[in-house]
């Protein structure tokens, strides 16, 4: 089974499925930023957002897996009562953004409550050249956010846009997986990130539809040969994790 454990909800979720489906994908993991990529949703937007992955679910029960967006900075009782909801209705993990940087105290709650309900979180990560946005976390508030939640099965979203000095960043942290997606394949990070890592560590991620599947799937494919560690990337971990 090949998993996907980054897509987002869009405007044609027809399109975004197929070719999924075309490219050999058999599942994709969406959560739902809102159709404008909302940074700071208000609850009602949450709702809004989840619903709309709800949607995508009942509409390809085979096909999309859903992941439960929330916004750290509201009241815990309010991001739980969510996670419930999303969860009850047949969602497998969590996605945070950049509302506030993984390293936020406040995101200790829905760690707590993703180990408890045994599912993985999904947390955007990434080393701009440009400087981050506020809120937006580096590898840094990643591994801090693992050190604080050692049995919390956490995804960094991006390796390859958070480069070498990033997977090190994460790599004494056994309950940090990395996801491939972020930017264009570059020469030498996915063999980079097998070798520090491990294949067992790393979850085959595109980020569609803001990236194209097959060029992030050749990204996988074009660096490691045929095999358990290709198998391990592209599906056996995603598939053990999402209890799948
Ligand atoms: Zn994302």
């Amino acid at each position: 089974m090949i998993i996907d454990v980054h897509t987002h909800y869009c405007r044609d979720m027809v399109r975004l499925v197929g070719s999924a489906l075309d490219n050999g994908i058999d599942r994709i993991c969406v959560s739902s930023l809102g159709l404008s990529y909302l940074t700071n949703p208000t609850p009602d937007q949450i709702r809004e957002c989840n619903d709309q992955t709800l949607a995508s679910m009942a509409q390809y029960p085979d096909a999309v897996v859903g992941f439960c967006f929330l916004n750290p900075l509201h009241e815990p009782d309010f991001s739980l009562a969510e996670l419930h909801r999303c969860v009850k209705a047949g969602m497998r993990g969590i996605k945070l953004w950049v509302a506030t940087v993984a390293s936020d105290p406040r995101l200790d709650p829905i760690a707590r409550e993703a180990i408890a309900l045994d599912i993985p979180l999904l947390h955007h990560s990434f080393v701009k050249v440009t400087g981050n946005m506020p809120g937006e976390s580096t590898p840094a508030d990643i591994a801090d956010l693992a050190r604080r939640h050692p049995r919390l099965n956490l995804i960094m979203a991006h390796f390859t846009g958070n480069g070498q000095r990033g997977i090190l960043e994460i790599q004494p942290y056994p309950n940090v997986f990395a996801d491939s997606s972020g930017g264009y394949p570059c020469t030498g990070i996915t063999e980079f990130t097998v070798r520090t890592l491990g294949p067992e560590r790393i979850l085959f991620g595109s980020d569609a539809p803001g990236r194209n599947y097959a060029v992030q799937f050749a990204r996988v494919l074009g660096a490691v040969p045929e095999g358990p560690a290709r198998n391990a990337i592209l599906g056996d971990t995603a598939q053990r994790l999402l209890r799948l």
